[in-house]
């Protein structure tokens, strides 16, 4: 027989509207916790800075969004829209029909999203939880503080953890630097940089960004990743006033940098473009779901804690992924198993899993910290979610679509965006749409 739960979705970011939708249309009783006053998550663009730019001190002010200004997708739209709520182009004044659109795009389709599924009257907003744990067997406290600073109490069913993972920096740590540093969560335009030497660590999506966008603005711009030689740079590598170098070796006092190819810089500033951590300072589950190097675990498929499931459960852990459709597979099967529509396996059985896909990453020669990042494992992963929850599999033009924007992108950062070759997978990809926008 299906049930129907009292589940509490804590955030109302594109993760928590998609499991909130996924979860009342398998009948559940849903309420939304969002600490913010309105929707949309790291969509919702702030100008403001936090008052600790590295993002190191506690008691900082805090902002939620990590997105840039001139910020525009890094996923073309047909990917990133939900599979029958397609994020196509809508007529409208302050809409923005490209391909790769800027961030308010995304805020509106969003926004679009719950409008359509009736989501908002669920969002209880300035709303934040500061406590989840589990009461007694199969009961949950979730604890909450409302507007006017009061915290409150709400027993449900079970927890549904979307809160985003792109708000608390990572670092690279720089023991000695004496110069300004920034993360590039708190990076908002170049104007800050202008005329600077600017070491930036990190050449992943906003390094990669942010560095084109530095370009004209900064005097020089050195960037240290992983990927570069270690040589000696020649004329070659020299690109206007950016330069590419392996890793720091060492700072010095004086505010210069030594990179490991032996070039030294006198820098002005370094900024961290490094990623970020899991945190979810609110859940209490006595040790039994640690954050280990950016490992959150033990976790069945990125989703339930065996210990602690069906009750507790993260949506949109997986990083290097096209994040809604992922967000929407796992909280269709959360939402199944919830209702008993769906079996989990048993305890034993999910924790045999988490430790062999351990064992496989460490035999790959994968960090802990990469625990999550699915990249090319993506199709197979929604396969398996889709299998499992009885939806169509991954469609093929997503996985050549997916792989050929990372083409692009590694080939022309610069123009990715607006040049392209996959004309023909758009094209399927419309033909897809047309079953839920005629
Ligand atoms: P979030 O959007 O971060 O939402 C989490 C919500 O939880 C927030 O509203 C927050 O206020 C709330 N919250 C947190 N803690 C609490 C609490 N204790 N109580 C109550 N509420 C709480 N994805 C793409 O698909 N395409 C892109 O081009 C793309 N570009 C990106 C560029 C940047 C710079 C960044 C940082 C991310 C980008 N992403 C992109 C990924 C993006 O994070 C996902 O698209 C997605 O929006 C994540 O949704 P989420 O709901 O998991 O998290």
């Amino acid at each position: 027989m299906q049930h129907s739960r009292r589940v509490a979705v804590i955030g109302a970011g594109g993760a928590g509207l998609i499991s909130a939708r996924e979860l009342s249309r398998e009948g559940h009783q849903v309420v939304v916790f969002e600490r913010n006053n309105q929707i949309g998550g790291v969509w919702v663009y702030s100008p403001e800075i936090e008052s600790d730019p590295l993002g190191l001190d506690p008691n900082r002010t805090r902002i939620h969004s990590s997105l840039y200004k001139s910020l525009r997708t890094n996923i073309p739209r047909e990917l990133m829209g939900v599979r029958d709520f397609p994020f196509v182009p809508r007529e409208g004044e302050d809409r923005d029909p490209r391909r790769f659109p800027s961030h308010k795009e995304v805020l509106k389709y969003l926004e679009d999203f719950a409008n359509e599924f009736g989501i908002c009257k669920l969002v209880r907003f300035r709303t934040e939880v500061v406590f989840a744990g589990m009461e007694k067997l199969g009961e949950w406290r979730v604890e909450f503080r409302c507007e006017n600073g009061d915290v409150d109490y709400d027993i449900f069913d079970a927890v549904v953890v979307c809160v985003g993972n792109f708000s608390q920096p990572r670092i690279a740590e720089i023991p000695g630097w004496p110069g300004e540093q920034v993360h590039s969560h708190n990076y908002r335009d170049p104007e800050p940089f202008r005329g600077k030497v600017v070491v930036l660590i990190g050449y992943a999506s906003s390094g990669g960004d942010i560095s084109q966008e530095l370009i004209g603005v900064a005097k020089e711009i050195h960037i240290a990743c992983r990927s570069a030689k270690t040589e000696p740079l020649d004329e070659e590598s020299i690109i206007s006033n950016v330069s590419f170098h392996p890793m720091i070796e060492s700072v010095r006092k004086d505010g210069t940098v030594v990179f490991q190819d032996g070039c030294i810089v006198s820098a002005d500033v370094i900024l961290h473009c490094t990623g970020y951590k899991y945190n979810f300072p609110f859940l209490e589950t006595n040790g039994t779901v640690t954050v280990d190097d950016n490992r959150v675990g033990p976790l069945f498929k990125h989703v339930f804690p065996p210990a602690l499931a069906p009750g507790l459960s993260f949506v949109g852990l997986p990083f290097k992924v096209v994040p809604f459709v992922i967000s929407q597979l796992q909280s269709n099967w959360i939402a199944g198993v919830l209702s008993n529509r769906i079996a989990l396996p048993s305890k034993e059985e999910m924790l045999a899993d988490v430790k062999a896909f351990y064992e496989e990453l460490e035999a790959l020669g994968k960090p802990k910290h990469r625990t999550h990042k699915l990249g090319g494992y993506m199709p197979a992963y929604c396969n398996w979610l889709a299998a499992t929850c009885g939806c169509p599999p991954y469609e093929e033009w997503r996985k050549e679509m997916f792989v050929a924007t990372d083409v692009n992108r590694m080939v022309n950062l610069e123009s990715y965006r607006d040049d392209w070759h996959d004309d023909e997978l758009i094209h399927q990809a419309y033909e897809e749409f047309s079953k839920y926008t005629t």
